[in-house]
């Protein structure tokens, strides 16, 4: 069940998903930079946002495990067990450890990553690159 906190949460992610030009769907994509280090470009600026406003980790089993963030059971799937790679909103990326989210457009991100909008997916096939 989502609660109040959740929902807005999530509806923020939603209205600044949808402020974000379709340009941001193109290929070409590169991973997502959470530390902003290695990435300074703008795409990575807004996806960071975005990220942290989903409380996106790189790791979702690590993360589970540290117990850095919490994210609820979702029909009796563990936080541990709801990667990006099993999630609804994501593609992955023929030859790549990483995909692109629906959710956090503009970069992709990390095959083994999660946030707490992850929602149970079927089995897609992969896109080039
Ligand atoms: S693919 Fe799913 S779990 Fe991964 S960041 Fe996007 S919405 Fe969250």
């Amino acid at each position: 069940m989502m609660n109040r906190r959740l929902f807005l949460q999530t509806a923020a992610c939603w209205s600044a998903l949808l402020a974000l030009p379709k340009v941001a769907f193109a290929e070409g994509l590169k991973l997502i930079d959470l530390s902003g280090k290695k990435r300074a470009d703008a795409a990575n600026k807004t996806a960071m946002g975005i990220a942290q406003g989903l409380n996106y980790v790189e790791d979702v089993a690590q993360a589970a495990k540290e117990g850095k963030v919490k994210f609820p059971d979702k029909g009796g799937v563990k936080m541990a067990d709801q990667p990006c790679s099993s999630c609804n909103f994501y593609t992955c990326v023929e030859g790549q450890k990483a995909g692109k989210c629906m959710l956090i457009p503009g970069v992709l991100v990390h095959a083994g990553g999660g946030c707490m909008s992850w929602v149970k997916g079927a089995k897609k096939a992969c896109v080039k690159a």
